[in-house]
């Protein structure tokens, strides 16, 4: 794996600089089919050399979105650019973009070399040149020994690694993934999740990446995009989607989350006082989102931010609250502890990590319990 892959992205943040132009731009793009709204006037732009990721439940739109950029499908309304040039009229294979499929789409009586020059052959490129490409996609993909197999002599893994070095033998400036990796167990996905990003930086291309699976965005993608019924909802970085999404959608979407609904009692600086009714307590946030006083609102807490004990935190008053353990859920790293509140059916999850090797659980069911947490810790969401 590159040594650099690190150093790299973490520097990596062309949408924060206003002098940057995007690769792609869609502009207020509607998809309809029939009365129905796939895609509902969605603007985005992806840089250069971006990974990006379009996350969200089945049917929101993400793959519509995609073969739109492809050329499968065109636009109701809005336009689609590539480096500043409107794709409308273009052709699919006009498109300096490539798309690799769910289901790979590999050709079955053909090799894996033959299935991977195919795109050079139609394209009518050299035959030495053809050679030199497809040894050069097969050494990238580590497929070397599988030169002469068919598809059926390979695992999913394989497979999927013919259909990526197929769709990378172009060179498109852009790749397509549509859910890539949804064939291969959680292992193998885990492990070709860091081989894609590695590939994408020793190519220096731009990715652009289905998924509906969260973990999966957070660990590839330089930005996320999150959708709902062919909206973006939220457009950032992993770590920002994740510490500070900007809805319940998105928070509940991504990860584990407890949310609790309030009204704002007092606003000083950063500062939000914000009363609960269910469980009835005082919660303050330091969050700068702009609020009114009186105004409903959201807190949501991630789990692994709440502190439970048996005795009371030293300030009590604030983002703190009593129960019960319900359920006491152990998943190998953490164990996550589900606390009925009192006075109320409110449950607020917190987890622990399992950091010592002995199976030593000092709160148990039916334990009484304190939840505390930072003032730091809460986001305050209004939608
Ligand atoms: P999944 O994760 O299940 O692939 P998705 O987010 O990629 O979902 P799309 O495939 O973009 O969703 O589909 C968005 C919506 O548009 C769905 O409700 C789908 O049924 C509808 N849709 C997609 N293609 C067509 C079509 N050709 N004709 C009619 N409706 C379509």
């Amino acid at each position: 794996m590159a040594k650099t892959l690190g150093p790299v992205r973490r520097k990596f943040s062309p949408w924060n600089d206003p002098a940057a132009k995007p690769l792609i731009e869609f502009r207020s793009v509607v998809k309809r089919f029939g009365d129905f709204t796939a895609v509902d006037d969605v603007s985005l732009g992806i840089y250069e050399k971006e990974f990006f990721a379009l996350l969200g439940p089945s049917g929101c739109g993400k793959t519509t979105l995609m073969r739109m950029l492809a050329g499968f499908e065109h636009p109701s309304e809005g336009s689609i650019l590539l480096a500043g040039t409107d794709l409308e009229g273009k052709q699919p294979y006009e498109r300096p973009v490539n798309m690799m499929f769910q289901s790979y789409a590999l050709f079955p009586h053909m090799t894996v070399e033959k299935n991977i020059g195919f795109g050079l052959v139609m394209d009518k490129m050299p035959k030495a040149d053809i050679e030199t490409r497809v040894a050069e996609m097969l050494k990238l993909t580590k497929l070397e020994k599988f030169a002469k197999r068919k598809p059926h002599q390979l695992s999913g893994g394989q497979r999927q690694r013919v259909a990526l070095a197929r769709s990378l033998a172009k060179r498109p400036k852009v790749l397509l993934l549509d859910e890539p990796l949804g064939a291969l167990d959680k292992k193998l996905r885990e492990e070709t999740q860091f081989e894609l990003m590695d590939l994408q930086q020793q190519l220096g291309m731009t990715f652009l990446i289905v998924t509906h699976d969260q973990e999966e965005a957070m660990t590839v993608a330089d930005r996320i995009a999150v959708m709902d019924h062919g909206k973006l909802i939220q457009v950032a970085g992993p770590s920002e989607i994740y510490e500070r999404p900007n809805s319940r959608y998105v928070a509940d979407f991504i990860g584990d989350i407890n949310i609790v609904e309030g009204r704002v009692a007092a606003i000083e600086g950063t500062t939000i006082r914000i009363e609960a009714s269910s469980p009835a307590v005082s919660l303050v946030v330091e969050d700068d989102e702009p609020t009114t006083l009186g105004a409903t609102v959201w807190v949501a807490v991630r789990p692994e931010k709440v502190r439970i004990a048996h005795d009371a935190p030293a300030d009590a008053s604030i983002n703190a609250v009593q129960g019960t353990v319900w359920d006491i859920a152990y998943v190998g790293d953490v164990s996550i502890y589900h606390v009925k509140i009192d006075g109320g059916g409110a449950t607020i999850r917190a987890t622990v990590a399992n950091v010592s090797r002995t199976v030593e659980r000092p709160i148990g069911w039916e334990d009484r319990v304190w939840l505390s947490w930072a003032r730091s810790s809460g986001v305050v969401l209004t939608s």
